[in-house]
């Protein structure tokens, strides 16, 4: 027997979009951070596919630049200094496989700017739009930062709510865990 060793956040967000994209498939990182999301997700689409990624932080900007340039990806990446509550603004394309929300703060950055749910739920709105059938919205929760829980509330709010005959909904949660540990939504187009 091997031993199942079962993941954590964003490594469970990644299991999930490993398993679903496809190269040349179109895709939304919704918060950079320092690119380590945005790298994975330019690898998977592959050379003629294309990631569209949002930050409001210039030095996220910068650090997912170069994460970009120095493995040979910045072709396929167009990168936004804005909100992803902006995003319609910008992606004009509505055949989109895949938008993945990594939220909270930038890991080695000032903790004060965090996503919220003021523009973090517009922003899922919207991007529930642009998916092509069968396409996921793919969110990382960070329950045990401060603002962190309210965030996580009201998307589970919100992500209860939608219909179901238009919209498959999964929550993904350590039950016994102490810290709060992430979590992971994943919202379906049907
Ligand atoms: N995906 C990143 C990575 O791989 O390094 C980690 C993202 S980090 C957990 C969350 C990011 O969300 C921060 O860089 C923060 O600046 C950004 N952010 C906060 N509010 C935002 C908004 N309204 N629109 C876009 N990004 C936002």
């Amino acid at each position: 027997m091997r031993d199942l060793n079962l993941s954590q956040g964003v490594e469970y967000s990644h299991l999930i979009l490993e398993k679903y994209l496809e190269k040349n498939d179109i895709v939304i990182d919704a918060t950079v951070g320092n690119g380590n999301d945005t790298l994975f997700l330019a690898e998977l689409v592959g050379e003629n596919g294309k990631v569209y990624g949002f930050d409001i932080q210039q030095k996220a900007i910068k650090n997912t630049e170069k994460k970009l340039i120095e493995n040979n990806m910045a072709s396929r990446v167009d990168l936004f200094q804005n909100g992803h509550e902006n995003l319609k603004e910008y992606v004009k394309n509505n055949n989109i496989s895949a938008i993945l929300f990594n939220l909270g703060y930038l890991p080695g950055s000032d903790k004060k700017i965090i996503t919220k749910p003021k523009t973090t739920i517009p922003a899922i709105k919207d991007g529930l739009d642009l998916l092509i059938k069968g396409g996921i919205v793919v969110l990382v929760i960070y329950p045990g930062h401060e603002g962190g829980k309210k965030e996580k509330e009201k998307i589970l709010e919100y992500a209860s709510d939608l219909d179901r005959k238009k919209f498959n909904v999964l929550h993904y949660y350590y039950l016994n865990q102490q810290n709060k540990p992430p979590e992971v939504i994943v919202i379906r187009k049907r």
